[in-house]
């Protein structure tokens, strides 16, 4: 007969708990923005919004997002997702940005 192992008891920490873990160094200026900001005023996916892990993105009242790039991994998901192409995505300065632990 064989044994089953025991399966082991695993808690995880919420998205906010492991996202204040992050370690980043803030340029000063933001590496991300937006192209054409009416271009967003008439956007109806926002998916900036809805694909950045970190909660970056933040939808405005006026359409055009607000971008908390502190927040930032560096994922490229935003640049992608848009279907407008209206991301401006550069690395923060070098030296600066998010370190991960194992990276
Ligand atoms: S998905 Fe693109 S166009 Fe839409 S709000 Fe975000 S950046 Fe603007
Ligand atoms: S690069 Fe990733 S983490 Fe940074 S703003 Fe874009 S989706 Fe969010």
């Amino acid at each position: 007969m064989s044994v089953q192992p025991k399966t082991p008891e695993i808690t995880n920490d919420s998205m906010e708990d492991r996202l204040y873990t992050v370690k980043y160094d803030d340029p000063g200026d933001s590496h991300l923005d937006v192209k054409v900001p009416d271009i967003c005023a008439d956007c109806e996916t926002n998916d900036c919004v809805s694909v950045c892990p970190a909660n970056v993105w933040r939808e405005g009242d006026d359409g055009v997002p607000h971008i908390a790039y502190e927040n930032c991994l560096e994922c490229s998901s935003c640049r992608f997702a848009c279907p407008y192409d209206n991301v401006v995505w550069e690395y923060p300065e070098t030296g600066s940005g998010v370190t991960f632990k194992h990276g």
